[in-house]
């Protein structure tokens, strides 16, 4: 196996069951983040790399790089200055010419904008919601964008957005005001209304260090597509394969997502979200450079996690080793369920309990102490031959979900 050691730039849940994956292949992975974080609790074995700090500071991320041969991401949010910095001191993991930062930090400088990130998928035909820059927090700026992209309009922060936070819907002009209210201090943009009949998610792992959309079917692999249910903007379930959708629209995501990746620098996992809509058509939502939300279900669901396919695709001497069908599902179905906070620091626990009721339910707990409302404390993977199989499995849960947040 690699004897290399990945450094990641946060230690959340994705970094936790990235570490997860990595132990299996004996790699080594230090994580900057806080002392107890998610990622640390359960990885001893770089413990003496680990570094206590922020991603989002320069200091921080030098030591990190210092120790590490491949530096990576769980989280866009980063300070890419330091990371072009460091690619100007040392681009290259030592004796190859394999770039030490995977993706490249331009990649997440395009993505952690998201604004910039939709007009660079436009310069590739690749359709997104149409996007307008908001210039000024004065409300007659987004009434005459709402001339032009209708009520009711997406208002979105361009950046440092996740889990919904960051978004506005604005459905009439009396919306216009709270949501400038909301919002305020953050740049924003406004998009225009998706109305879609079913949210889709496809990984993609990317093999290739160069950008080359005419490559896309040598630089990338695609999972499978899934359906994906947010509430209140949390992605609260994942359904592989998504239920009721044509082969032609599964493959028509999977290439759309292969094809948006491909023109990204760097190697890597992307998760790309995707709107189907009324006519079948599809449009990217966002992309995140990075393992998500959205491929968990790949770790009991599919040949190879998409954790193990990051650390993969991000190493010199394992990226070009993935080989073809081994993103594809190995079982019927599956469904992923968000196991989020409710109103009391253990609510959540209660859906856990319940899990262990649930044969061949794989529980996920992220370590992270006290819930908070809409906080991602752990989820739960049911797998199956068939979907209504799944779905039985899971209705119980789903219900003591929706108990624990109302
Ligand atoms: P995350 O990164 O956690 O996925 P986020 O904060 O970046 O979330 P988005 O993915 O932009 O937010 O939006 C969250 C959800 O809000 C989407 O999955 C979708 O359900 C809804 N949404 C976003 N944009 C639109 C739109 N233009 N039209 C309709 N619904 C939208
Ligand atoms: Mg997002
Ligand atoms: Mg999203």
């Amino acid at each position: 196996m690699s004897s290399y050691t990945v450094g990641i730039l946060g230690g959340g849940q994705l970094g936790r069951m990235t570490v997860e994956a990595a132990h299996r292949l004996n790699i080594k992975v230090a994580i900057l983040d806080s002392e107890s974080a998610p990622a640390k609790q359960i990885n001893l074995v770089a413990a003496d790399k680990h570094v206590t700090g922020s991603f989002a500071k320069s200091s921080d991320v030098k030591v990190l790089a210092s120790r590490c041969d491949v530096l990576t991401y769980e989280i866009e949010h980063v300070d890419t200055k330091v990371l072009e910095e460091l690619e100007e001191e040392q681009p290259f993991v030592d004796g190859t010419e394999w770039y030490r930062i995977q993706p490249s930090w331009k990649t997440v400088r395009t993505i952690q904008d998201k604004f910039v990130q939709k007009s660079h998928l436009a310069k590739f035909d690749i359709s997104t919601a149409k996007s307008i820059a908001v210039g000024t927090s004065h409300p007659q700026g987004l009434k005459d964008i709402a001339d032009q992209i209708g009520f009711p309009l997406m208002l979105k922060s361009r950046t440092e957005a996740y889990d919904g936070r960051g978004n506005y819907p604005v459905k009439s002009v009396s919306d216009i005001e709270p949501a400038l209210k909301a919002l305020a201090d953050r740049p924003l943009y406004a998009e225009k209304w998706a109305h879609f009949k079913m949210e889709l998610a496809v990984m993609v792992v990317k093999t290739a260090q160069e950008a080359s959309i005419e490559s896309w079917e040598s630089s990338t692999l695609a999972y499978p597509t899934v359906e994906t249910i947010h509430e209140d903007s949390i992605c609260k379930l994942v359904y592989a394969p998504p239920r009721d959708v044509s082969k032609k629209v599964t493959e028509a995501a999977q290439q759309l997502a292969r094809r948006a990746v491909s023109t990204f620098l760097g190697t890597g996992v992307f998760g790309v979200e995707l709107f189907l809509l009324d006519d079948d058509s599809l449009v990217v939502n966002e992309i995140a450079p990075r393992p998500h939300n959205s491929g968990h279900y790949t770790i009991e669901a599919c040949g190879m996690s998409q954790y193990e396919a990051h650390i993969k695709a991000i190493l010199p001497d394992q990226a070009s080793r993935i080989p073809e069908g081994a993103t594809d599902l190995s079982v019927g179905a599956a469904i992923m369920l968000n196991i989020l906070g409710g109103p009391q620091p253990d609510s959540h626990l209660l859906v856990e309990d319940a899990a262990r009721d649930v044969p061949g339910a794989h529980v996920h707990m992220y370590g992270k102490g006290d819930g908070r409302p809409g906080r991602k404390m752990g989820h739960i993977t049911v797998t199956g031959f068939s979907m209504s199989e799944c779905e039985n499995k899971i209705h119980p849960l789903i219900q003591m979900v929706d108990a624990v947040r109302a």
